[in-house]
């Protein structure tokens, strides 16, 4: 892992703040960052080497997203190229794999959106209303989605469809399914992408789909089992989404310790002062504990175990690390913290939205209070 890390660093290196404030300020897409990741192989990590991919596991993922953030870049660009695939994976048929994978891991198909929220539903996932009807060997697809990130910036989407109404199936999470859309040709033929705009720069988008056709053959799995295909999905975005925090986390330690080490206010350095500096050491041990909790979940996914409470517990320590050392590191800095060429808030901007996306802090809590402390469900 020490040559990832460094290997990593030495290419945002290429990459400084001033790249991403200019990226900001114009809501652009990083498109050169994203290329370079690409061609360094660290997008495919998660990919088997039968299929192109180094097959690396996402305890090497997670080192590269982490080591990204630390150094003031934003994953979030790219990071869903890493594991959107895993579905097809996990789930694909062999003639699916062979067709999509080799073509993702060298990064000339971007299967980089991920599309299951929608305005109505929210949260509650299985209330979603977009609907694929099957008409002989094509689905015609009717809904709305809405946060779908990086839908411009991709080739295929993965999108989760109702196949079967909710009052018509045994379970609530019965009767949905996955279905590879080619955004190529989807585009103008029954799907419409309008972008969001956002406090960040994060190219989400909202979707309109009118009678879409999606062919039959682009099915993942079996029809009506979906919502168990992204679940597994989810639990490795969790756990990659917590090491961004941890990167986060340690770049807001870095930069405000530093800052407390040189900034010299009534004549002496502001860090010796412990009301300055004990919320930076607070905030250093935050990061340590929530990294080991990042570690447990990837180690645990990598070996193929139920990991789904540990990523979430990952991702609601990782996070929450993260925006406290925001908060302090904003605070170090004083008046300099709110200018834009110290690149802090920025980063406090981008930190804020893990504890919303991918899932939000009180269904973590909700998902422990229940699933694991067997208290009663509230909804
Ligand atoms: C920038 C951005 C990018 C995103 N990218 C994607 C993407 O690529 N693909 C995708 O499918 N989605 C994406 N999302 C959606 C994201 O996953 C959701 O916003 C998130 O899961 C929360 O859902 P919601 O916004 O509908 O909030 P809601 O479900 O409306 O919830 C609103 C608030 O109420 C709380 N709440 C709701 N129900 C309960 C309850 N029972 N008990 C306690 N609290 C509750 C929630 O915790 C939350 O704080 C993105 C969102 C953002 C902002």
């Amino acid at each position: 892992m020490p040559e990832i890390r460094e290997s990593v660093r030495r290419m945002c290196a290429d990459f400084p703040g001033e790249y991403w404030r200019k990226l900001d300020r114009e809501r652009a897409y990083p498109t050169d960052f994203v290329q370079a990741l690409t061609r360094s192989g660290f997008l495919s990590v998660l990919i088997p080497e039968e299929y192109g991919g180094s097959g690396l596991g996402l305890r090497a993922a997670s080192v590269i997203l982490e080591e990204i953030h630390r150094a003031g870049c934003n994953g979030a660009a790219a990071h869903a190229q890493m594991y959107t695939m895993g579905t097809l994976l996990r789930h694909g048929s062999a003639e699916q794999k062979t067709k999509y994978l080799p073509a993702i891991a060298s990064g000339e198909l971007r299967l980089q959106a991920f599309g299951v929220t929608e305005p109505a539903s929210g949260t509650d996932t299985t209330r979603i209303r977009t609907f694929a009807r099957r008409e002989g060997e094509t689905y015609i697809v009717n809904g709305q989605k809405v946060w779908i990130s990086r839908a411009e910036h991709s080739d295929l989407m993965l999108l989760l469809v109702r196949t079967s109404a909710r009052d018509d199936t045994a379970k609530a999470s019965d009767g949905m399914s996955v279905l590879l859309v080619d955004l190529r040709e989807a585009v103008g033929h029954g799907l419409t992408i309008r972008p969001i705009q956002t406090m960040i720069n994060h190219a989400t988008t909202e979707l309109f789909i009118d009678n879409l056709k999606v062919p039959a053959a682009n099915l993942i799995g079996e029809e009506g089992r979906g919502f168990r295909y992204i679940l597994d999905g989810m639990n490795a975005e969790r756990i990659l989404i917590a090491s961004e925090c941890i990167g986060d986390a340690r770049f807001f330690v870095d930069r405000a310790s530093a800052y407390a080490r040189e900034r010299e206010v009534f004549g002496r350095p502001i860090g010796m002062n412990q009301a300055v500096q004990f919320p930076i050491a607070r905030n250093y041990i935050e990061t340590e504990a929530a990294s080991l909790m990042v570690e447990k979940a990837a180690g645990l996914f990598d070996a193929g175990e139920p990991c789904g409470t540990e990523a979430n517990m990952a991702k609601l320590l990782a996070s929450e690390a993260s925006w406290r050392a925001a908060d302090t590191c904003l605070q170090t800095h004083g008046g300099f913290g709110f200018a834009e060429e110290y690149d802090i808030e920025r980063k406090f901007r981008e930190t804020r939205l893990y504890q919303v996306a991918p899932i939000s802090t009180n269904l973590i809590l909700s998902h422990v209070g229940t699933h694991v402390l067997q208290m009663p469900k509230s909804f």
